[in-house]
């Protein structure tokens, strides 16, 4: 194994956090190389949503401040986390973003109310995303080695929807149609690309945000080496001086003269590494990044060093749904129940039939929520959704598209009662599911009650800002409750999903990654789900972990060319003061 290479930063990972650090890296004249273990580059985030929770961005100026952010973070903070590393979180994340911006990265303003909108100083201005971006402006190669968005984004799996197309499409708002139509025309028409291959260069969502970002490393000279996976950290005097990487089973060596930056994601397709640390049991399977790629990899290579870790207590839940894949045998889809189950006409119940959350409250809580009755009831995870006829016509349930696109007779054979299950009467689906016919019955009866009322007395759903973007506006008084009474009745198991998990190797307010005493180990720095998040077990607002991801990236970044001679470091304060009254979006 020979030293054949040298460059003053190694990224570890292709996400976002790996890519921001990277960008920002090459663009205060450092050389890079990324290496990414997958063949494909982009990782969980060029599959997401790609919004950025962005607190203090001054769209509105004035509005929001640091204060405001602070006072509603500290309202919802779970348990201990390091409290510079949160500041350094508020006061950068604008100004990563502000760096992106200036590179040409489009970013917009995205209308997600924050997930706590009933706790103080609550927003719906802080997340962020980016417009779409022309897939063939990377070079063919690239083009067709970025990740591909999750299929939900996608309709049959191939027209890419932005945010606004997906829920005009899937609460069927007016014109939904010609959005519809207008995508199919866009597709079709672009006849260089249908010769080339069937994916849209429309990127959209975080195809887009990884899109422009990549087109920016790309025209930097930056190299993105896939499958070459790290192996090990190399330390020499005390300091990482470099990696040691897997291709295809060739081991050799990549120095770094500067630093090394873990983002290789986290550990949620690592059964060993779940089973060690999170507090009910659940199968990598039921994660919903991309399948075998965020193995702990990195996390345990920097153990292996003497790296502390922090919060790998918790996974960024989304309750997920396994559909069998219809056109490949013994494989199944991951469905994101999250945009289900806050529907009306429908409840999710546990196994003892019983209610245990809002149901149209965020991903992450809804999970929390998983976590906390298995823990008391041993009944949940997996839980279900119920749901009626109506529900069944208008909405996507389970994966399958409404009635009118996807009629029961459609479905194939193979799914009924094992996946999906149907049934004429409640005390009927109940017994197929095994669930207790009074208590179904009873937990049924009680939400048609407060589809009359419009009250959800148990868990208040439907009554709040966050709640109402999945509800039907047709359904009144409460959007996110309707009568769950029309045959016939089916139901599709929920399992605790993930989005990638929350802990990782601990770093610091300037993403180094510290040992068991809190000191820096000289050389190493993390970030994305390959550090424990800033927030801790929490959750606070669409982009929450994208926005810390490239914020640390960027961090990162920084400390490394502050260390090289190569920016000189700003009063963290002086530069908050300054930034502030900027907009970034
Ligand atoms: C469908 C979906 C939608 C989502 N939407 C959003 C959203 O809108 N906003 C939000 O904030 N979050 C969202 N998330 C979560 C978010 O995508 C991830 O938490 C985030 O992208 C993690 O970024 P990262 O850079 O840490 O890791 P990733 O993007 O997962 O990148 C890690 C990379 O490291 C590579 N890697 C792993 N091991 C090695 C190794 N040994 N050597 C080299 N490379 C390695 C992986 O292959 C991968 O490419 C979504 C997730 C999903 C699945």
């Amino acid at each position: 194994m020979n030293a054949t290479e040298t460059y003053d930063v190694v990224v570890v990972g292709s996400g976002a956090a790996g890519a921001v650090a990277a960008l920002r890296a090459v663009d205060l004249g450092l050389s890079v190389l990324i290496v990414e273990k997958a063949h494909k580059f982009g990782g969980t985030s060029a599959t997401s949503g790609g919004v950025m929770w962005i607190p203090n961005n001054q769209l509105t100026p004035g509005e929001d401040s640091r204060e405001k952010t602070f006072t509603y973070i500290d309202s919802l903070l779970r348990g201990p986390v390091q409290r510079d590393r949160l500041e350094a979180y508020v006061d950068e994340a604008p100004n990563m973003a502000r760096f992106l911006k200036s590179l040409g990265v489009p970013l917009v303003q995205a209308a997600w109310p924050d997930y706590f909108q009933n706790a103080p100083e609550a927003r719906a201005d802080r997340s962020v995303l980016c417009d779409t971006f022309d897939g063939r402006l990377l070079d063919d190669k690239h083009f067709v080695a970025m990740r591909e968005q999750y299929n939900r984004f996608k309709i049959f799996r191939r027209y890419a929807m932005d945010i606004g197309e997906f829920f005009a499409i899937s609460t069927r708002s007016p014109g939904w149609i010609q959005v519809f139509l207008k995508m199919l025309w866009r597709y079709w028409s672009d006849v260089g690309t249908r010769m080339l291959t069937s994916r849209d260069r429309r990127f959209t969502q975080g195809g887009a945000l990884m899109g422009h970002i990549y087109q920016c490393i790309f025209d930097r000279g930056v190299e993105v080496r896939t499958e070459t996976g790290l192996q090990e950290l190399i330390v020499s005097g005390g300091r990482v001086t470099g990696v040691k990487v897997n291709n295809l089973g060739r081991l050799y060596q990549i120095n770094a003269n500067q630093g090394v930056v873990l983002a290789a994601g986290g550990f949620e397709w690592n059964q060993e590494l779940r089973d060690r640390f999170f507090p009910v049991p659940g199968l990598t399977r039921h994660s919903s990044s991309p399948e075998d790629a965020n193995r702990g990899d990195a996390l345990i290579a920097g153990m292996n060093i003497g790296a502390a870790t922090e919060h790998t207590e918790a996974g960024w839940w989304i309750p997920t749904m396994h559909k069998p894949m219809t056109d490949a045998s013994n494989f199944e889809e991951i469905h994101q129940a999250a945009f289900d189950v806050g529907r009306p006409h429908s409840v999710c119940v546990n196994r003892n039939g019983k209610r245990f959350v809002d149901e149209a409250c965020s991903y992450d809580e809804f999970g929390i929520a998983m976590v906390e009755d298995q823990r008391k009831t041993g009944a949940n995870t997996p839980c279900w959704l119920v749901f009626d006829a109506t529900f069944r016509t208008k909405f996507t349930a389970g994966g399958f598209l409404p009635t009118m696109i996807m009629p029961d007779w459609r479905i194939p054979a193979d799914c009924w009662d094992h996946y999906i299950f149907k049934a004429n009467t409640l005390d009927a689906l109940a017994a197929k599911i095994h669930v207790p016919v009074d208590a179904l019955r009873k937990t049924v009866a009680n939400m048609n009650d407060y589809a009359k009322s419009g009250v959800d007395p148990e868990f208040g759903r439907g009554g709040n800002a966050y709640d109402l973007m999945f509800g039907d506006a047709n359904v009144k008084p409460n959007p996110c409750i309707g009568p769950i009474d029309k045959t016939p009745y089916y139901a599709v198991p929920i399992n605790l999903g993930d989005l990638g998990t929350k802990g990782g190797l601990k770093a610091n307010a300037k993403a180094q990654v510290v040992d068991a005493n809190d000191k820096p180990i000289p050389g190493l720095y993390a970030a994305g789900n390959n550090a424990g998040s800033p927030f801790g077990n929490l959750y606070p607002g669409a982009g929450g972990t994208i926005g810390p991801a490239a914020t640390f990236g960027f961090v990162a970044a920084n400390d490394i060319a502050v260390r090289a001679g190569k920016l000189t470091q700003e009063k963290p304060s002086t530069a908050a003061a300054n930034k502030s009254k900027e907009a970034v979006v």
